[in-house]
């Protein structure tokens, strides 16, 4: 996970899990999200009825201001609103935070997946959740924390260090979810693909993967969060070729197609290791498609670095794009670099975007015709494997699988029917 990643998912990240007794709102990553989906259980099994439990995320000054717009808007819209905070903001700045309205109490990140944390708040009568899940991917968590010191990130500095978690823990988290009746499970973390470089033996994200499939015959659906590109190893792109189960949706932490900023974001990856990477991967799995986090205006990127970061997008095949205006991070080394205009951070983030969008597009007109497998979201609207989007003309049942025919593009998305299940 990194800024882009959290960042990114911060635009479809506000998640308003309204279980009838604690609202869980969500800011950030998939991190973030799958935490948050243990936090809703574990406030309503201890009983936390009729409080908000917000998880926060301090990857960037905007993450902040969208926090505190969100809790304002709760208090004037219920002045005896009793939230809860708990997450990398809160964390940051706990102080600044209890004192704002509303604000009953702070959770620190690493006790919030404690139920004695919230026992302390319980009023209400403990109960068990036995809805079937409305999501169909669940989240599984597989590491925490991150060794690496890019410029623009505080999230090591809240998260610290890698831990990898015991590859037994992670098997019995995925077995959980399949009871649960999660069709997909999405392996998420700070920085998935530095699983196991701190393990003794050490081990990497191919054998974390291998040892599930191996172990989880049952489990059809096996996708990668980000990636980071200095990661991506031959392991990881043999048992990308090798297995169908894990599915070809690669999304990488790219940041910028230019070198200098590259390093001066102390990335770890080249612009070219990236096209190379996504060629190899390609040539051995066909049907996997790119998608990576950009910073527009990063600081010091000047129109030539920019004009490589542009073309690096159809060079490296990425369709799936998540475009980020730079927006200094208080406390980081790139907040104290020479900041590029607003308005050009501006005009080239929209430069992307436009330009994401046409690429998408046409990955999606190349689809047109052929019968690809789905997963569906709700009754009209599914994902390929390649996670592509898709919409459809005739009701689907949520949570199942169906080999889809794509008969036309609309508004960036995939339009058919199914014509199986699969
Ligand atoms: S320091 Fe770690 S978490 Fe932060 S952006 Fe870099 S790789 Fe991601």
């Amino acid at each position: 996970m990194n800024y882009l990643h959290s960042y990114g998912i911060l635009i479809f990240g506000l998640f308003f899990m309204n279980s009838p007794k604690t609202n869980i709102i969500t800011f950030g990553c998939r991190l973030n999200a799958c935490e948050s989906d243990r936090i809703k259980e574990i406030a309503e099994e201890s009983g936390v009825v009729d409080f908000t439990v917000i998880n926060t995320c301090a990857v960037t000054a905007e993450a902040e201001r969208k926090l505190r717009r969100t809790i304002r808007r709760l208090h004037n819209e219920n002045p005896k609103v009793k939230i809860i905070l708990t997450g990398c903001a809160s964390e940051l700045n706990p102080a600044d935070y209890m004192k704002m309205d509303g604000i009953v109490g702070i959770i620190s990140n690493k006790n919030k997946l404690l139920k004695s944390e919230y026992l302390k708040y319980a009023f209400g009568r403990p109960t068990k959740s036995t809805e079937r899940p409305k999501k169909v991917r669940g989240f599984l968590q597989i590491q925490n924390g991150c060794n690496h010191g890019c410029t623009y990130c505080i999230v090591r500095r809240i998260r610290g260090r890698n831990v990898s978690f015991p590859e037994e823990d992670i098997l019995s988290g995925a077995k959980a979810l399949l009871q649960k009746g999660y069709r997909e499970i999405v392996l998420t973390g700070v920085n998935v693909s530095s699983y196991g470089q701190d393990l003794n033996p050490r081990k990497n994200l191919a054998s974390l993967v291998g040892y599930l499939l191996k172990n989880l015959p049952e489990l059809n659906r096996l996708r990668l969060s980000s990636l980071d590109p200095a990661d991506i190893d031959d392991d990881l792109i043999e048992i990308i070729k090798s297995e169908e189960r894990l599915l070809p949706h690669i999304h990488e932490s790219v940041q910028s197609g230019n070198d200098t900023i590259l390093q001066r974001m102390m990335r770890r990856h080249t612009r070219s290791r990236v096209i190379e990477t996504n060629e190899k991967i390609l040539a051995l799995r066909p049907d996997a498609v790119f998608g990576a986090d950009i910073i527009a205006g990063f600081p010091t990127e000047t129109d030539e670095m920019f004009a490589d970061t542009r073309r690096l997008l159809t060079e490296a095949k990425l369709s799936l794009l998540h475009v980020f205006p730079f927006s200094a991070r208080p406390g980081t080394p790139a907040a104290r670099m020479p900041q590029v205009e607003n308005k050009i951070i501006r005009s080239r983030a929209a430069e992307l975007k436009k330009a994401a969008r046409e690429i998408l597009f046409r990955k999606l007109s190349d689809q047109i015709g052929k019968d690809l497998t789905v997963l569906a979201e709700t009754p009209v609207s599914a994902k390929t494997d390649s996670f592509l989007p898709v919409r459809s003309s005739e009701a689907m049942i949520v949570g199942n699988e169906y080999l889809f025919r794509c008969e036309s593009v609309d508004k960036n998305v995939l339009v058919g029917r199914p014509v199986k299940e699969k």
